[in-house]
């Protein structure tokens, strides 16, 4: 098959490779010059483990390309893949789907008799048939008359796992409303079903559908388990042991019941606010996802709190050392990330944020003014106030605790992804408040 991948982010880009690595033809484009320039030294602009080799073998078979020029990389194309950003609409938290339908328009004039137009992209309800709609207007004004074909394939991948998750999705959603588009998509992953991931073709509205309803659960699941937290502390329970207890129900499984200082990233805060417009728009109020909204808004900034109650409720002048801004581990994405809302409350209060993360400096200078990196956790350890641990990377995760209290000039931490057991901190001297368990003293 020869694909064409518009748009060359973290999603497109990792499907452009994987798709390649399947055997096929691809060519991935981006409106982004420094992007391209980049990917043709063979640099990738984003950190995503295990993406580096997977693109220079794939460059290296001559079955990986990259362009700034869509007419190029569309010509004899059997699928053009849509896989550009679908922000959250300034003003009214609706999708924005600009340039979704820039990209579609521009196809018009490039696409082959029978080229299929996948909509990869996390879009709305409605927006595949708005897509073929758009394309077919075009077409009648430039006075093309080619057939050509929509589908919408929305990506479930992770940040940090995207290459396994692409290689071996638990399953592939694929709406389509012709038979030409099925039998395209169904040769484009038939490397997949030797694997056993179920590839499911539906109609367009119910694939897009299946992304957002997914992508609120899964917020909605990671809100409850945050909640439960909160009322564990009140009555000393143990979220863990709680998580654990309720997860072990094979009809509710472990997955998602990790409590924390609440979601973020580039798909949950924009998906269950685009799905409770879409509820809205259709007089069908989905009650549960806007609650969860407001309920992971408010659990961000409650984050807050907790630090400055370790810090006996002041942090004007004294150090905190941050570990972890990235909204999880093992990405550069700083979109939406907790780090966010907490960080700049915390130099807001006066307080010397330090900030160690791995792989966030690059995003995260520009949107954490007045913080200081630092490289190493235990230099940034050095005369602290507190350690707030807020992305659980792993170097994070196996600290010498000893080593980091006799640095620090109290040793407090609030550990906000539940890394440490009270027990370790409390040998280690340390106090500290976690989520959803006995604060340690
Ligand atoms: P991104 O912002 O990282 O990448 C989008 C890219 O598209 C950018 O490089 C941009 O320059 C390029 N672009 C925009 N218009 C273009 C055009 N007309 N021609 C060529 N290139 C163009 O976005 P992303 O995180 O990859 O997300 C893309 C879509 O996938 C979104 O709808 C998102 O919701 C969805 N999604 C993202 C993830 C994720 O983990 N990031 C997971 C599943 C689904």
């Amino acid at each position: 098959m020869r694909i064409t991948m518009i748009g060359t982010g973290y999603v497109g880009l990792v499907s452009g490779v994987c798709f390649a690595d399947f055997g096929h033809d691809v060519i991935c484009v981006d409106k982004s010059a420094s992007k391209i320039e980049a990917l043709e030294r063979g640099e990738i602009p984003i950190y995503e483990p295990g993406l580096d080799a997977l693109l220079a073998r794939n460059v290296a078979a001559n079955r990986l390309g990259f362009t700034m020029n869509t007419a190029e990389a569309v010509k004899g194309a059997d699928a053009v893949f849509i896989a550009v950003g679908t922000p959250t609409r300034r003003g009214d938290g609706h999708a924005d789907l600009s340039y979704v339908y820039a990209a579609a328009e521009e196809l018009a004039e490039l696409i082959d008799e029978d080229t299929v137009v996948v909509v990869k992209s996390t879009v709305p309800v409605g927006t595949n048939a708005a897509v073929r709609d758009r394309i077919a207007a075009k077409l009648k004004e430039i006075g093309r008359d080619i057939r050509f074909h929509v589908a919408s394939n929305p990506e479930f991948l992770r940040e940090g796992a995207a290459i396994e998750d692409f290689m071996r999705p638990d399953r592939v959603v694929v709406g389509v409303e012709t038979d030409h588009a099925r039998d395209v998509m169904a040769e484009v992953y038939r490397p997949l079903k030797l694997r056993d991931s179920p590839v499911m073709f539906t109609t367009l509205a119910s694939a897009e559908m299946i992304k957002y309803a997914a992508n609120a659960f899964l917020a909605t699941k990671i809100t409850f388990i945050n909640e439960v937290a909160d009322l564990c502390e009140k009555v000393n329970a143990d979220v863990q042991e709680v998580a654990r207890g309720v997860g072990l129900d094979g009809r509710i499984g472990p997955k998602f019941l990790h409590a924390g200082p609440g979601y973020g990233g580039s798909c949950f805060p924009k998906d269950t606010l685009a799905l409770a417009r879409i509820g809205q728009d259709y007089a069908s109020p989905m009650r549960i996802v806007e609650t969860v909204i407001d309920v992971n808004d408010r659990r961000k900034r409650s984050m807050v709190d907790k630090v400055l109650d370790l810090c006996d409720g002041n942090v004007s002048g004294k150090t905190i050392t941050v570990l972890g801004v990235t909204f999880k581990p093992n990405t550069d994405d700083m979109r939406e990330s907790p780090s966010l809302t907490i960080v700049p409350a915390l130099v807001g209060a006066g307080a010397k944020v330090r900030v160690v993360d791995p792989e966030g400096r690059k995003e995260g200078e520009a949107l954490l003014p007045g913080v200081e990196w630092v490289e190493d956790a235990y230099e940034a350890a050095e005369g602290a106030t507190a350690l707030v641990l807020l992305t659980e990377w792993n170097e994070f995760r196996a600290l010498d605790l000893e080593r980091m209290a006799t640095a620090m000039e109290t040793p407090r931490m609030a550990d906000l992804r539940n890394v440490y057991s009270p027990d370790a901190l409390q040998a280690a001297g340390f106090s500290a408040v976690l989520v959803g368990r006995d604060p340690v003293s």
